[in-house]
C-alpha cells in the first residue's frame, strides 16, 4: 500500500503519503482474499457533510471518521474517508450517501482519484506525520 497512492502530479501533494500505523482501523480484521476487489469506494470530501450514513452500511467497517478542525468540537465540519486497504467493492456506501459524494473506481483508478478528492486524511498520511506520531506514541 505504501507507495500506491503517491500517482500524484500536483506540487502541492508531493510528499510521500502512506499507512498510518497507529490508526485504530488498523486494528480491525484485514480484507480476506489474495486479489483485490474489482472497485474501490472514494468519498469525493468536498461534498461529504458527515451524515454518518454511509458508515452504517459498510459490511466491513471500513468508512472512519475525520474529524472537524476544531478539536473542543470535533463533529462540526467532520467528514468521512474510506479505508482502501479494507474496502471490499459491494457499493452499498456508493448508493446510500444521500449526497452521491462516494464513487466507485475501478481498482487500480481509485488511487489517483483519493489524490484528487482527499481533503483530510488520518488513514493516509505524509511519512513525515508518521514520523511525529511515533515520537508522541512511543516517545521515539
Ligand atoms: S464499497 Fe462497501 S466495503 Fe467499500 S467502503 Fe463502501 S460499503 Fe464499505
Ligand atoms: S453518507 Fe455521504 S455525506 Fe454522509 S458521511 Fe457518508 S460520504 Fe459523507
Amino acid at each position: 500500500m505504501t507507495d500506491i497512492l503517491n500517482d500524484q502530479t500536483s506540487d502541492e501533494k508531493e510528499a510521500i503519503i502512506v499507512e498510518n500505523p497507529f490508526h485504530t482501523a488498523r486494528l480491525k480484521p484485514k480484507r480476506k482474499g489474495k486479489k483485490p476487489p474489482k472497485l474501490l469506494a472514494v468519498v469525493h470530501q468536498s461534498g461529504c457533510t458527515g451524515c454518518e450514513v454511509c458508515i452504517q452500511g459498510c459490511p466491513v467497517d471500513s468508512i472512519e471518521l475525520v474529524p472537524g478542525p476544531n478539536p473542543e468540537n470535533p463533529q462540526f465540519q467532520q467528514m468521512v474517508e474510506i479505508d482502501l486497504s479494507r474496502c471490499i467493492g459491494c457499493q452499498n456506501c456508493s448508493q446510500d450517501c444521500p449526497w452521491e459524494t462516494i464513487t466507485m473506481y475501478e481498482h487500480d483508478d481509485a488511487f489517483t482519484a483519493w489524490s484528487n478528492e482527499t481533503l483530510s486524511s488520518e488513514l493516509y498520511v505524509s511519512e513525515e506525520k508518521v514520523d511525529d506520531l511515533k515520537k508522541k506514541v512511543i516517545g521515539e
